[in-house]
């Protein structure tokens, strides 16, 4: 039972069982997850091995969620002793947490890793507490500015609206097709986040530049990294450019577009002989072969379609750009990235996951509310915001959500009937108060992760909630990739699909489809 009054009461959250971290018992996943290596094929996006693989560990990271520390002391925190017991606490939780991801899925760098973590186990609290607000703030306002160049017809325009989720025919979206080509470069922000930029730059070929001139001309110094696209073979122009690129210290990375293109009229011209792999493997070492003789050693080269970013070599990409971009920059990277895949989406939840708590560390750390043990009008504001943000970080807004629906020739409310996030925050029985509904839901996510959220701070339930919410969201992201077979045929009534991993009251999987 649970008490209610004007605010939201909720108890009981003290007692669920501890999680397990005993090394022995501790199946710790690698939450951060890597993307396949191989060429995915495209008449096979999700081959079962990369499925069975992901369902692993979906389930493994199911099952722990590493969450800010008990704070025994909680209420007395002005007390030396017990800020060293507490931050010391926060500094193995804060460990333990980052330990789970991969490098290159970290949105903090393992400098500033240590640096917060030696001022939690010196239970210096407002020093560390200044460490992750700065860590935070570095990590919201990173812009990333991404150059894009080829000769005019390779496919730039489609690939950078691929990037910012954007069909050719949407407003805002950079011009394709046979256009004048133009020899200055153009900007086109992300329409969600600003703070990401694509910049077009007109193919070194059609200037009459020298490669350093180009680039001086090019303003390359504001770039994060270059891609260099071709939809044919890569022109000792583009070689040059990136032996260029490399003395100015930047990255660069080839990308060979239309390969959709290339395999079907191999496949039309040579229907008997025709092996996807083969042509693949072939179109791949003619690139690399040919940066060779050009000086480029060890290129890589990604082969991608822009209109199926799921196929071939974009996860590698993505995977790659992780890998190599500064920490703080990856956070927005990822957001930038449409969701072509469970990987994919497994990886911007990944991120967001370490935001939000950092952000949970941050309040909690210097908290000396005693536990109170209620939602405040003021917490559901803050879940909604969170809740927002989610949505939109994974293209579930009201906005987005209209052009599905339209794209689909389903109605809003049709799709909304597939998805959980939308009614997270409504009230939908007589008998439940939102404030009960939220409670419901700590319980679940703490059932389904194994334990107390940092049972005695005070953010702890904040930090459950965002969790569940996140998961939900995720969740509806990943029936999503399905839509097209969900909705394929508009004028049936059509499946409601629940998402898969959030779970009733029982714990028990709510998975099912009606
Ligand atoms: P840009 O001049 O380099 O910006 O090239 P565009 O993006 O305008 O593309 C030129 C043409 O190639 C357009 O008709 C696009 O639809 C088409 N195109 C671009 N990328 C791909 C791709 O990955 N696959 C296929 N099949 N066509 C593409």
């Amino acid at each position: 039972m649970y008490r209610c009054t004007s605010k939201f009461y909720w108890h009981g959250f003290l007692t669920f069982p501890p999680i397990s971290t005993t090394p022995e018992e501790d199946t710790s996943p690698e939450v951060g997850i890597q993307a396949p290596r191989d060429t995915v094929k495209c008449s096979d996006p999700a081959t079962p091995a990369l499925l069975s693989q992901q369902k692993i560990i979906n389930n493994r990271a199911s099952h722990t969620t590493s969450v800010p520390s008990a704070d025994p002391a909680m209420g007395q925190s002005s007390s030396s002793t017990v800020s060293h017991t507490k931050g010391g606490d926060l500094a193995s939780s804060f460990d333990k947490f980052f330990k789970d991801f991969k490098v290159e899925s970290k949105i903090i760098s393992q400098e500033t890793i240590e640096s917060i973590r030696s001022r939690l186990k010196e239970g210096d609290l407002p020093s560390a507490v200044s460490a992750i607000s700065d860590a935070l703030r570095e990590i919201d306002n990173a812009p990333l500015s991404i150059a894009v160049t080829g000769e005019s017809g390779t496919g730039k325009s489609t690939f950078i609206n691929a990037l910012r989720c954007m069909g050719a025919e949407e407003d805002g979206a950079a011009p394709t097709g046979p256009i004048e080509t133009t020899f200055e470069r153009t900007p086109y922000k992300h329409p969600k986040f600003p703070n990401v930029t694509l910049w077009d730059l007109p193919g070194i070929g059609t200037t009459n530049f020298q490669p350093h001139d180009y680039l001086e001309k090019m303003k390359f110094r504001e770039y994060d990294f270059f891609i260099i696209i071709s939809a044919t073979r890569f022109k000792i122009n583009d070689a040059q450019l990136a032996v260029a690129i490399k003395k100015m210290k930047k990255n660069f990375y080839f990308v060979r577009t239309k390969v959709d293109s290339d395999l079907y009229n191999q496949k039309r011209s040579q229907p008997n002989k025709f092996n996807e792999h083969e042509i693949l493997q072939r179109i791949r070492n003619d690139c690399v072969t040919r940066l060779q003789k050009a000086n480029v050693s060890n290129a890589q080269v990604f082969l991608v379609s822009s209109f199926d970013l799921a196929c071939y070599d974009f996860q590698n990409l993505e995977t790659t750009l992780l890998r190599e971009l500064p920490a703080h920059k990856r956070h927005i990277f990822m957001q930038n990235l449409p969701n072509i895949t469970e990987v994919t989406i497994d990886q911007k939840r990944d991120s967001l996951k370490q935001k939000v708590w950092l952000e949970a560390l941050k309040a909690g750390a210097l908290a000396t509310v005693p536990f109170m043990g209620y939602i405040s009008d003021n917490d559901v504001e803050t879940l909604k915001d969170a809740l927002t943000l989610y949505r939109v970080y994974f293209g579930l807004d009201d906005a987005s959500l209209k052009i599905m629906a339209n794209d689909l020739h389903v109605s809003v409310e049709k799709l909304m009937a597939n998805l959980k996030c939308p009614h997270l925050l409504s009230i939908e029985k007589d008998d439940e108060s939102l404030g009960e509904k939220l409670l419901r839901y700590v319980e679940i996510f703490c059932s389904v992760s194994g334990g107390p959220i940092a049972a005695a701070l005070y953010y702890s339930k904040i930090y459950s909630l965002q969790n569940y919410f996140l998961e939900t969201v995720v969740s509806d992201a990943k029936v999503l990739l399905k839509k097209e077979e969900i909705f394929k045929d508009s004028e049936d009534p059509g499946q409601t699909y629940l998402p898969q991993d959030v779970r009733n009251e029982n714990g028990e999987s709510e998975a099912v489809s009606a």
